[in-house]
């Protein structure tokens, strides 16, 4: 095994016999294209995020966060992104890759739908057709995602088995890829799975701190003290990490979704939280050795946030690696505090972000309000992985559910939520 992919204990390549092909030629693509920019795949890849895309995107200030807390807090607007989030950076990387290795056809999984959108969004711009794997459930709970992806041309095929959600359509696609892998690219949604996927995924979002990096130099002289991201399976965070992880003065902390408690239930094998970077330990998923949330007979537990992009048991192999070299500082944001800082980012700056998103608010806010120690310093650049329209019908149930402060509006909000919840 080469060592592309290998991140201390954590990485590897776990996959069936039937999907070593496969993975070794993507290995291949990924050096040559990626990493040498053979026939200038990364000129191209760079073109069309700018024009299709619309990078560069921002890096604001953000004047009334910065004096509320007495810091200089300036904001990576990914949710600027065309489609939203910082998910298309990925989806067009890979799609753009599969052409480059003479693929045709793309298959995809998603569980919330952001990345299948993605996906199908970059697909259709590149002329390559498109089927995305989704859990029943959570096409029930997605609807507009799924007409979002239809939209664009993909077909979206429901998977029936276990729970109906990512976990099964995950097995679903893998299943399907070893079976087509000829003519098929399955682009995998986040820094997670066998080896390139990790180091690869990184690259393509690695734009996001190349850029911030630039910005923040350009516009104050100097590095930042720390830089923030909310952590999933950690896309949006090692993209905002990778170019600073060489300057060791600025902090990054990851944010992960702390749920409604941090304490397991084990008779269920339920974990009410996400945060896989705090409370995992060592395990193989989909493909790869990382953090885990499991119980202690080694099996995968459910995991729980407010946020459906954060709600995952497992973590990039990457992320895991750097927590454990004490480079990347892991943190966690409960669903009442991140539902809070929601409604803060939204009447503060007039920028709705996604759930996700809010998770690293509400760090910024417990940190500066003296909830714990602040160790994020003077100067902070926190990622908006996204915005929060898709959030909208949840965040209307959860905080009128919810003895939560939504700040001076809440009681008109809760009034909204409770006579317009059906309708939105
Ligand atoms: C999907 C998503 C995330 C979580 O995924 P990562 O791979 O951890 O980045 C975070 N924010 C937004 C807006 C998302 O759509």
């Amino acid at each position: 095994m080469s060592s592309i992919g290998e991140f201390g204990d954590y990485g590897g390549q776990y996959v069936p016999e039937a999907l070593m092909p496969a993975i070794e030629e993507l290995t291949d693509a990924y050096e040559r294209y990626v990493l040498h920019n053979e026939d200038g795949f990364m000129d191209e890849f760079r073109e069309r995020l700018k024009d299709f895309g619309g990078r560069p995107t921002p890096l604001q200030y953000a004047d009334q966060l910065s004096e509320r807390y007495d810091k200089d807090v300036y904001l990576k607007r990914e949710d600027l992104l065309h489609g939203g989030a910082h998910k298309l950076n990925n989806a067009l990387g890979q799609v753009l890759l599969a052409k480059y290795m003479g693929k045709e056809r793309i298959i995809a999984e998603t569980g919330a739908g952001q990345h299948g959108t993605a996906t199908a969004m970059a697909a259709a711009h590149l002329d390559m057709p498109c089927e995305i794997y989704m859990g029943e459930t959570d096409i029930a709970r997605q609807r507009p995602n799924v007409f979002r992806m239809r939209l664009n041309g993909a077909e979206v095929n429901p998977v029936t088995t276990g729970r109906g959600t990512l976990k099964e359509a995950i097995s679903e696609t893998m299943r399907d890829w070893a079976a087509t892998v000829e003519r098929t690219h399955y682009v995998i949604g986040s820094i997670v799975g066998p080896a390139p996927f990790p180091s690869m995924v990184r690259d393509f979002h690695a734009v996001i701190s190349e850029e911030a990096r630039k910005q923040i130099l350009d516009t104050t002289g100097d590095l930042p003290d720390s830089v923030m991201a909310c952590a999933g399976g950690g896309s949006n965070t090692m993209g905002m990490f990778a170019e600073f992880i060489d300057d060791p003065e600025v902090d990054l902390v990851a944010v992960e979704a702390g749920g409604s408690s941090l304490q397991v239930d084990e008779e269920e094998g339920v974990a009410p939280n996400s945060a896989t970077l705090s409370t995992g330990e060592e395990g193989v998923l989909h493909g790869a050795r990382t953090k885990l949330l499991q119980d202690s007979d080694g099996q995968i537990m459910e995991s729980h946030s407010v946020s459906a992009g954060l709600d995952y048991a497992g973590v990039g192999p990457e992320l895991a690696h750097l927590v454990d070299e004490d480079r990347v500082i892991p943190a966690n944001v409960d669903d009442d505090a991140a539902l809070e800082a929601f409604h803060r980012l939204s009447q503060d700056e007039g920028i709705i972000p996604a759930l996700e998103t809010a998770h690293a608010f509400g760090y910024l806010h417990a940190a500066a309000v003296g909830d714990h120690e602040d160790n994020l310093g003077d100067v902070v650049v926190i990622n908006v992985s996204g915005r929060g329209d898709k959030d909208l019908e949840t965040v209307v149930e959860e905080t009128t559910a919810r003895d939560i402060d939504a700040g001076p509006e809440m009681d008109l909000f809760r009034q909204v939520g409770r006579s317009g919840g059906d309708s939105m």
